[in-house]
Parts: structure tokens; C-alpha cells; sequence
């Protein structure tokens, strides 16, 4: 059966964990070959024989993208597997909350480094694979899909740092997208709630009750759910562009 990516290469940034994986994984079944970028070899791996389990084709690519070199060659490897690239979704992020003046040294420098600077990264290595499939095949188009977040949308005591990245993700995404819409490549953001994975893990241990006291009684997406989203953006028909996505909880405020 033909499938709507039938025949496309897709990157996702953050593939060995939550949205990332579950996005990889629902990429792969639209029809796409999935090349997944994270640090961690052994998730990735496992992501990969999920993919191929459900007969769809995934290429692993260890790479730490915070920094242009190791954003560039996952980008290059990627193209040098599959040959092409079709879709980027830049997803892989961190989120370190607490008050403001009292973050130890180096957690904005965590947040910025992958949140912004490892998304920018990577958007550049690839843009010229994207703009060459999108003119190859006039019939079809591109995709950048950013994940943002409700935290670029609505601002909260705690997440300072993070909210500055996600608003600065928003920003760039919406500039982005009108550079790249005489091109054909779609530049869309989506921006997830409160989804269960595996985030709010590397909060500081003396906040992280909190973190989950304040969420804990609401149900909370399933990565599935932003895997929909995406899913959704970049097999739509060429005409639609879905600039922006917001997916909250139903319980969520
Ligand atoms: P996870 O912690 O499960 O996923 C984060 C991913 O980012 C991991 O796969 C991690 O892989 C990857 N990553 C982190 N640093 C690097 C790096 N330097 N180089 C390459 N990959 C890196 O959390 P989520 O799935 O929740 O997060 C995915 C995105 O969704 C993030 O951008 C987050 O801000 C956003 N989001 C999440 C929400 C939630 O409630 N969960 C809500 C709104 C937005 P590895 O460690 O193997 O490198």
C-alpha cells in the first residue's frame, strides 16, 4: 500500500526518547526512511529495531548536535545513507526549571545550546537537501517541523530559561517560514503540553516533586499524540502549509 512519504528520507532530532521516538516511529509508517539522531547509541538502536519490526527502514546516527561540527556530519550522514532529505523535525530538548536566580551554573547554557543553538545547527546543514527535494519533485514539498512548546506560547514562574528558548524557537520558526516559502519548503512549529517522557528527569532532584505535584494529576499527552501533529503537517497535500500546531492535556490550563 502506498503510504503519503513513500519514498522521502526524515531526520528527527531526539529520536532516542519521547516525541522524538514516537515521531520516528510514525514517520516510518507514513512510508518515510527515518534517520534518528541522539547521543545515546543503545535507545537509539532499540528505536531503530522498532522501526524495522514494523517493516519500515531506520538508520541510526549517534551525534551530539549542540555543537555545528556534530549537527553538520549527523546532517551528512543522514544524506549519505538514504541519499536525500526530505523532512527535519527538530525535537531534541532540554527543560531544567526553577527560579531564575537560583540556577546553578551551566543550565541555561544546557537549554540554549540544545533548544536554540543545536536546532539552528542542524536547520542549516540540511536546508540545502531541502530545497533540492523540494525542486526535484515539484509534485511534493519539504518540511522543517520545530517542537516548541506551550512554554513558547505562555510564559510561568520556573521556566524562564526555558520559556526564552521556546518564544526564540517560535520567533525563528515564523521568520524561517516566509525565507522558505518561495522555495517550497514548509516551516511549521509544534507546540506540546504536558506529555509524558522522560523531560522533566534531568530537573533538579529537589525540585522534581514539585514539577510532578504540579502536574501530577492531570493526564498527560502520550508522545504519540505530538506524533499525530507532525505527522499531520508534513503529509499534508502540497497546497496546505500547518504553520503552527498547539496540543495541549485536556486538563491542562
Ligand atoms: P526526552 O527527554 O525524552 O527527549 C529529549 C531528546 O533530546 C532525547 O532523545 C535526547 O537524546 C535528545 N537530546 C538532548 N540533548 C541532545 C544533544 N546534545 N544532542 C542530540 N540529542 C540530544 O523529552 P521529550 O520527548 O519530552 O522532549 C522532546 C522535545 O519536546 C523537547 O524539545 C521538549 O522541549 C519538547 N516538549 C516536551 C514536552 C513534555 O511535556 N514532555 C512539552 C513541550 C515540549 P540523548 O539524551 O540520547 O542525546
Amino acid at each position: 500500500m502506498s503510504e503519503a512519504l513513500d519514498g522521502t528520507v526524515a531526520l528527527v532530532t531526539g529520536a532516542s526518547s519521547g516525541i522524538g521516538a514516537a515521531t520516528a516511529r510514525r514517520l516510518a509508517r507514513e512510508g518515510a526512511s527515518v534517520a534518528l539522531v541522539a547521543r545515546r547509541g543503545d535507545r537509539l538502536a532499540e528505536v531503530a529495531r522498532a522501526v524495522e519490526a514494523e517493516g519500515g527502514t531506520a538508520s541510526a546516527i549517534v551525534a551530539d548536535i549542540t555543537t555545528r561540527a556534530g549537527a553538520t556530519d549527523a546532517v551528512d550522514r543522514a544524506v549519505a545513507a538514504f541519499g536525500r532529505l526530505d523532512t527535519v523535525v527538530n525535537n531534541a530538548g532540554a527543560m531544567l526549571v526553577g527560579p531564575f536566580a537560583d540556577a546553578p551554573e551551566g543550565e541555561w547554557e544546557r537549554m540554549v545550546d540544545i533548544n536554540v543553538l543545536g536546532l539552528l545547527y542542524v536547520t542549516k546543514a540540511a536546508l540545502p537537501h531541502l530545497i533540492e527535494a523540494a525542486g526535484r519533485e515539484p509534485r511534493r514539498t519539504a518540511d522543517v517541523v520545530n517542537i516548541s512548546s506551550s512554554a513558547g506560547r505562555v510564559a510561568r514562574p520556573g521556566t524562564a530559561v526555558y520559556n526564552l528558548t521556546k518564544f526564540g524557537v517560535n520567533g525563528f520558526t515564523e521568520a524561517l517560514r516566509q525565507e522558505m516559502q518561495p522555495l517550497r519548503v514548509r516551516v511549521s512549529v509544534v507546540e506540546p503540553g504536558n506529555v509524558d517522557t522522560e523531560l522533566t528527569s534531568h530537573t533538579r532532584e529537589e525540585l522534581r516533586a514539585g514539577v510532578e505535584a504540579q502536574t501530577g494529576s492531570i493526564e498527560r499527552l502520550k508522545p504519540a499524540d505530538i506524533a499525530d501533529a507532525v505527522a499531520y503537517v508534513v503529509t499534508s497535500a502540497r497546497r496546505v502549509a500547518v504553520n503552527e500546531v498547539f496540543v495541549r492535556a485536556a486538563d491542562q490550563s
